[in-house]
C-alpha cells in the first residue's frame, strides 16, 4: 500500500506519515515547506521520517503540472491530504495566502485522485461551523456561515469534493479537525505559545479573559480516527453519509468530545511546566469563534473513532516533547 500524504512536513502530516510507516507501508510525503512557522521544525519532522518506505517530494500541489511530473514516476494507492495554509488569524490578514493552497491547491489535488482514480482522505475544520451556538457542533448541522476567509476555504474544500465525488464516483472523506495538539505541534496554536510562555517567564495574550472553550484533541487520537477513514472509504451504495450526501463522500467531526475553558488549559500547562503563567488580558481576536465542541457519533458508528487522550494526559506529553526539542 502506498499513501501519498501531502503536508508530510506539517504536524498533522508527519504524525500521519509516521504511523503508516510504523504499520510497515510505504509513504510519499509531499511538501513545498511554507514559510508560514518556523522551517526548522518542518525540516525536522520531515528529517525524522527518513528511513525505508519513505519519499520526500518538495513539491508545490497548487502547481498542477509540477505536481504531475513529481508523482509520474510513482505508484499510489490511495491520498491523505492535510497540506493547506492553516490559521484563523493569519487569514484575516492574509487572505491571498489561502487561495494558492486552499482552493487551487485542493482543486489540483481532486483533480490527481480522479485521474489516478483512487480514495483520498482531506482535511476540513471545525471553524466551518463558524459562531454556531448549537452544541455540540454535528456535521447534520448547517456550516453555512463562516467568520475567517480560512473558514471559508475549508467549507468550499468540501463543496468542490461533493462534485468530484457526484460526477467522478471518486471516493472522499472530509475531516473537521478539533484544535490538535501534542508532540511535534504548530508553534501558531495555543498550547505551543502558552508553554513557551510559561517556560520562558513571558506574557502570553489571553483573548476575551479567557472565556472560550475549545475541543483539545490529541494527535494520537487523531491519526487514529485518519487512518481508520482511509482504511475504509466510504462505498458508492446510494446511501446517505454523515454529511448528507448521497455520493460516496463521507464528512465526519474528529475531536475529542470534551470541550476545555481555556482558564483549566492555562491550569495544566503550569502543573506540566511547574511554573504560573502570566496572562495579559486581551479582547476577542476577529475570525476567533467562542466554543469549539464536536460531535463524534458519526465517525464513531462508521469507524469505531473513540479518542483517549485527556488534556491532563496529552499536555504533560506535550511540554515534555517541548523541553527536549527545544533545549528549555
Ligand atoms: P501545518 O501547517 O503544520 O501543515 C500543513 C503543511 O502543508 C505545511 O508543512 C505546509 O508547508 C504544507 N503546505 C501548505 N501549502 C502547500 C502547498 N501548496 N504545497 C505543498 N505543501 C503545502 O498544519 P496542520 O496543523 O498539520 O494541519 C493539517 C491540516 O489540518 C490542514 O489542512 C489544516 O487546515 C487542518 N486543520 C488543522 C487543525 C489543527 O488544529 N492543527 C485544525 C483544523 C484543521
Amino acid at each position: 500500500m502506498v499513501t501519498l500524504v501531502t503536508g508530510a512536513a506539517g504536524f498533522i502530516g508527519s504524525a500521519v506519515s509516521r504511523a503508516l510507516l510504523a504499520r510497515g507501508e510505504s509513504v510519499i510525503g509531499l511538501d513545498c515547506f511554507v514559510p508560514y512557522y518556523r522551517l526548522d521544525l518542518k525540516e525536522a519532522r520531515a528529517a525524522s521520517l527518513e528511513g525505508p518506505g519513505f519519499t520526500l517530494l518538495r513539491q508545490d500541489f497548487a502547481d498542477a503540472p509540477g505536481l504531475e511530473a513529481a508523482l509520474a514516476p510513482h505508484r499510489i494507492d490511495r491520498i491523505i491530504h492535510l497540506g493547506a495554509q492553516p490559521g484563523v488569524r493569519w487569514s484575516i490578514d492574509h487572505p491571498l495566502d489561502y487561495g494558492r493552497s486552499n482552493l487551487t491547491g485542493h482543486l489540483a489535488m481532486l483533480e490527481l485522485a480522479r485521474h489516478r482514480q483512487v480514495p483520498m482522505v482531506y482535511a476540513s475544520s471545525s471553524s466551518v461551523y463558524g459562531a454556531n451556538t448549537r452544541l455540540p457542533f454535528a456535521v447534520e448541522d448547517r456550516a453555512d456561515q463562516p467568520i475567517s476567509l480560512y473558514a471559508a476555504t475549508k467549507k468550499a474544500n468540501e463543496l468542490m469534493s461533493e462534485t468530484y465525488a457526484h460526477l467522478y464516483r471518486l471516493p472522499l472523506t472530509g475531516l473537521r479537525f478539533f484544535t490538535v495538539y501534542g508532540p511535534w505541534g504548530r508553534p501558531d496554536m495555543a498550547v505551543w505559545k502558552f508553554t513557551e510562555a510559561c517556560l520562558r517567564g513571558e506574557a502570553v495574550p489571553y483573548n476575551n479573559g479567557g472565556r472560550m472553550r475549545r475541543d483539545f484533541t490529541y494527535i494520537d487520537d487523531i491519526v487514529a480516527g485518519v487512518l481508520a477513514c482511509a482504511d475504509r472509504p466510504p462505498a458508492d451504495d446510494a446511501a446517505p453519509k454523515p454529511g448528507g450526501s448521497v455520493s460516496p463522500h463521507a464528512i465526519y467531526n474528529i475531536g475529542n468530545h470534551r470541550s476545555e475553558d481555556l482558564a483549566r488549559l492555562v491550569a495544566v500547562i503550569e502543573q506540566a511546566c511547574g511554573k504560573p503563567l502570566r496572562l495579559d488580558p486581551q479582547p476577542m481576536q476577529p475570525g476567533d469563534v467562542p466554543d469549539t465542541y464536536a460531535d463524534i457519533s458519526a465517525i464513531a458508528k462508521d469507524h469505531g473513532f473513540a479518542p483517549t487522550t485527556p488534556i491532563d494526559v496529552g499536555v504533560p506529553n506535550f511540554v515534555n516533547w517541548y523541553r527536549g526539542w527545544t533545549g528549555v
